[in-house]
């Protein structure tokens, strides 16, 4: 039966073949029409047998392109035109191309293959490429994405390169970053004093140097690793002395996916993140065979893992290499990753004892991607190399919305159309190398993406860098989002959300409409407004900062707070060489002394984490929950602790009968992993109670959560709460694309400014 379909396709789908690949699968089925590029993504209109139709909307997501990712596919019938053939078209606007910036992509298995014969001209050649891979983004200048515009302009390609380069049927057709041993980029050993160590084959001597337990440091695809060999454990705790790093989990890049099945478990789901061409890092669950060295990932059951996804990390595994490497990001502590090779000069002397450089300039900075699967989906804990800047498709126009972000693990957001850019991951906006990062990156982004400057979102914290860089930019509005409102409007965003639901933001801190600090709300809303139905009951914070870092502090602060006397000589039981500053924290909190109020979920696990004597003081943001959180099995039910539920004008939860036992408990030497486990299940069980208490009087309509906040990359909280609310009959969302932590906040926060000005230009 002879049929005619429009087709619109959305995702990742222009600049990486999609055109030739429809062309070649509508002749495959004799089908006629037009394929063309328009602002959103691929426009496709087929006529045919129906038959023919179908089988090619199968294969369109089956067999698409190694880069593209479709998000949506969407069908129409449409009248027959009575094509002749099938033919690619110009974009419906002349230009859409230059509103493509390509991601930077795992060297793909053709080039590989050439890479390992030795009768290729790029045998062995560090830098090969081809369309379906290699760096983009990162070397980009200029858009149109063109070599002149890449730093590939300062190697004039030789006639073998253009030969492939100029070819439409080669598969390097139009590869920007085209190169070879003749023309191409280099690679350089350099020791400590920067000076060049001349030699044949400075791959195989960094493999011999990291046999012999060196760190050294490598230029990459988005900027510098630490590296050393991950089964030495004196080259791990020098280069943990080194970095002044005692106990934050170090990534590995393992040779291939058997070798990481070695000493990590690895789903079939898994296996599909870690040899995507976003290659990022893969939290894995270590087996019971991990043999690496201790010092990778002390106390952890999780290890994160990546593979080789240049073409120079796969040299560095064959030539008799090694089969695991530590490889971290080379930044000095709280500060951008290095890419600079003057700069990583500078910073990594004393710590790495060579560099493996290369004469290929980056010009963007990413860090690696992080991802888990968590309850069975995506979890990212960074979004960046890779991911970035890839579109996501917005249900409204949002041109020039441009969102600011939060001020940890900071990222920026910017509208354009129906398109939403979210940009790498900038860090903690702490320190002027980081914030003049943010604007250099913003920036280029801007340009880039060319979209008039009409509304600025910003952290309604009225402390924090954004509220300060955004005057610096001339914007026609300013807009504050509350941190927690932009968490749950991420999520809703995500999910494509309308309606109201409810969201359970569990967090570390953001600033509350009262003055507060916020961080275990239950919320109800959408992305233009919310209401606060439930939170934390807020207890003192004496010293602020002081006790995010010490988290003993905040532990003795709740006690005292929350049993006082009593409380006080639990305390003093539990922290036996802290007597004296109890008794000073206890005067502060009695006097109010510099000290903010705060009901956050992740400074109740620092508490916890801290009484149950886990972690007392954090050497890295997180520490002390996530120890904690180690130790609680995720596919186990806990006994909860008693709390309560307080009633005034909005719903309390006070966890004090649960801090005393805890204290108690510990005092009785319980195990710790049983005060994990039940502490977790009390703060699910909480909430649950808290949901069905104010389903009394309020919820009878809504049946949708969102789960969203940095805490719920937390594995128990996660699977134990979206269960227990779908038994209850709630429909669960949670962050699958964008990061449930503040690397989501600026993605969310453009959700609900575009809201809020769809709303105002209706009234
Ligand atoms: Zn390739
Ligand atoms: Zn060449």
């Amino acid at each position: 039966m002879p049929a005619a379909v429009n087709i619109a396709v959305r995702g990742r789908v222009q600049g990486v073949g999609f055109r030739p690949f429809v062309f070649q699968l509508a002749h495959s089925y004799q089908l006629c029409g037009t394929v063309q590029n328009n602002m959103d993504g691929v426009k496709i209109y087929l006529e045919g047998q129906l038959e023919m139709i179908q089988a090619f909307l199968e294969d369109l997501r089956k067999k698409a392109p190694r880069l593209s990712k479709i998000d949506e596919i969407m069908v129409e019938d449409s009248p027959i035109l009575h094509a002749v053939d099938f033919s690619i078209i110009e974009s419906e606007r002349s230009g859409t191309s230059k509103l493509v910036i390509p991601i930077d992509s795992a060297v793909c298995d053709d080039c590989l293959k050439e890479m390992n014969d030795p009768n290729d001209f790029r045998y062995q050649y560090p830098f090969i490429n081809c369309t379906q891979c290699g760096p983009r983004y990162t070397i980009i200048e200029e858009l149109p994405y063109d070599r002149p515009y890449t730093t590939m302009k300062s190697f004039p390609m030789c006639e073998d390169c253009r030969r492939e380069y100029e070819d439409p049927a080669n598969r390097r057709h139009h590869a920007q970053p085209i190169a070879c041993p003749k023309c191409g980029p280099k690679v350089r050993l350099v020791n400590q004093d920067a000076k060049e160590i001349i030699s044949e084959n400075p791959i195989k001597d960094t493999i011999a140097l990291l046999k012999e337990g060196k760190i050294i440091a490598i230029k990459g695809i988005g900027g510098y690793h630490l590296c050393c060999d991950a089964r030495n454990k004196q080259a791990v705790l020098l280069l943990r002395n080194r970095k002044n790093r005692p106990v934050r989990p170090l990534a590995v890049m393992a040779a291939s996916v058997s070798i990481a099945r070695e000493f990590a478990e690895i789903s079939d789901f898994e296996e599909e993140l870690l040899e995507s061409p976003e290659a990022p890092i893969v939290i894995l669950r270590k087996q019971k065979s991990y043999d690496l060295a201790d010092g990778v990932a002390p106390n952890m059951k999780t290890i994160g893992v990546m593979l080789p996804y240049s073409p120079l990390h796969h040299l560095l595994f064959s030539n008799a290499g090694l089969s695991c490497l530590v490889m971290t990001s080379a930044n000095p502590s709280g500060m951008p990753i290095l890419y600079k090779d003057e700069e990583a000069f500078q910073y990594l002397a004393g710590i790495s004892d060579y560099y493996l450089v290369h004469n290929r300039e980056i010009l963007h900075p990413v860090d690696d991607s992080v991802i888990q699967v968590n309850n069975g989906k995506l979890d990212f804990l960074r979004r960046s190399r890779g991911y970035v800047p890839d579109p996501f498709s917005a249900a409204e126009d949002v041109t020039g919305v441009i969102a600011f972000g939060s001020q940890q693990k900071n990222t920026f957001t910017i509208g354009r159309n129906q398109q939403i850019f979210i940009g790498p991951h900038i860090g903690d906006l702490e320190n002027m190398e980081t914030i003049a990062h943010f604007k250099q990156e913003l920036d280029h982004l801007l340009k880039w993406i060319d979209t008039p400057k009409m509304a600025a979102v910003i952290d309604a914290h009225p402390d924090y860098e954004n509220q300060k860089i955004v005057k610096e930019y001339d914007f026609d509005e300013v807009i504050e989002i509350q941190h927690h409102h932009a968490h749950m409007a991420a999520c809703m965003a995500e999910h494509r959300l309308s309606g109201k639901a409810l969201g359970i933001i569990l967090d570390g801190t953001g600033y509350g409409m009262d003055g507060n600090v916020w961080g275990f709300e239950i919320f109800y809303g959408d992305a233009l407004d919310f209401e606060r139905l439930a939170h934390l009951h807020y207890t003192p914070l004496p010293g602020g900062e002081k006790c995010i870092r010490e988290p003993w502090r905040n532990a003795a602060a709740m006690l005292i707070d929350l049993h006082g006397i009593e409380g006080l000589q639990l305390a003093k039981a539990i922290f036996p060489d802290k007597v004296k500053e109890i008794d000073i924290l206890k005067l502060m909190i009695d006097r109010g002394m510099n000290t903010v109020f705060a009901g956050t979920c992740g400074r109740l696990f620092d508490a916890v984490s801290a009484l149950s004597g886990v972690t007392t003081f954090s050497s890295y943001e997180g520490e002390a929950a996530i120890q904690l959180a180690e130790l609680a099995d995720e596919d186990f039910i806990y006994p909860a602790y008693s709390f309560h539920l307080l009633e005034s004008s909005i719903l309390t939860i006070d966890f004090s009968p649960m801090l005393k036992q805890i204290a108690l408990d510990v005092l009785a030497k319980k195990s710790k992993g049983q005060i994990s486990g039940s502490f977790h299940e009390t703060v699910v069980q909480a909430i649950m109670s808290a949901i069905e208490r104010l389903g009394e009087t309020k919820l009878d309509l809504v049946r949708t959560v969102v789960l969203s906040g940095g805490s719920f990359h937390n594995r128990y909280l996660r699977k134990r709460l979206s269960a227990l609310l779908q038994e209850s009959g709630f429909q669960v969302y949670v962050p699958e694309k964008v990061p449930c932590n503040d690397g989501g906040i600026s993605y969310g926060q453009l959700a609900a400014a575009a809201a809020k000005r769809r709303a105002s230009k209706c009234v």
